[in-house]
């Protein structure tokens, strides 16, 4: 249990002297443990340590967590957030076992999970995934399709379209770290200028690059190996 108590000290140090050497308020920024591929048991001493937002890719492994936190009465306080890739076949069970959904990148699947969403649970919320490189293989809606998008989005009534997500590809040159945030700060602040929305979440930055996500906006930090160290 001391170790994980360790790293979260540790990757809370690192979020107080990025926010505050940026005049942030470190209170904005919520920290997301990534916990696919981790045992149950660090999870739980997470929980115990005061972590109570987890980050999930796979939808098996992530409601067996969730049901062995169920169990041990910690569910009640923990928000779930799936990060992965969706099928469209999985939209059902996350629509109804999920608070935040932050890799949503087409229509379809934003329209399945809000037709899906169960009327005793309040609306998803949701960030759009944008691959803000270009890049052809990734995942992430490209940067042209993000305004019909957004717009689409917003109109779902059981959806809350909360902001945007990112996964830059590594940077050439560390000075290149901060530019893809930006990039993303630009387009929620241009979503909301043009389109009329109140977007409030930039879901950027990961364990190597949190400090310049959050110089440039960051409000989601999504942290894997800092905090659990390799997934197994
Ligand atoms: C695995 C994963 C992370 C965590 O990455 P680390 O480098 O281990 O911090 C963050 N975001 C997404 C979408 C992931 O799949």
């Amino acid at each position: 249990m001391h170790r994980i108590q360790d790293t979260l000290t540790q990757v809370c140090s690192r979020i107080n002297a990025a926010a505050t050497a940026n005049g942030r308020n470190a209170e904005e920024i919520t920290l997301l443990g990534v916990s696919k591929k981790q045992p149950l048991d660090k999870l739980i001493s997470a929980y115990q340590c005061g972590l109570r937002h987890f980050g999930e890719n796979y939808l098996q492994e992530a409601m067996s967590k969730q049901a062995a936190f169920n169990a041990q009465g910690f569910g009640a306080d923990t928000q779930w957030h799936f990060i992965g890739p969706i099928q469209s076949n999985k939209t059902k069970q996350i629509s109804e076992h999920f608070s935040w959904v932050h890799s949503v990148d087409r229509l379809k699947i934003a329209q399945r999970l809000n037709d899906q969403r169960p009327a005793s649970l309040p609306p998803l919320n949701i960030c759009l995934q944008v691959n803000i490189d270009n890049e052809s293989s990734k995942s992430g809606a490209e940067v042209k399709e993000v305004d019909a998008l957004a717009s689409a989005i917003s109109k779902l009534d059981r959806l809350s379209l909360r902001g945007l997500m990112v996964i830059p590809r590594p940077p050439e040159k560390s000075e290149d770290a901060h530019l893809p945030f930006r990039h993303c700060r630009a387009l929620m602040q241009k979503l909301n200028s043009e389109l009329g929305l109140r977007l409030d979440t930039l879901s950027m930055g990961m364990s190597s690059d949190l400090d310049a996500a959050i110089a440039e906006g960051s409000t989601i930090v999504r942290i894997g190996t800092a905090l659990f160290g390799e997934r197994g």
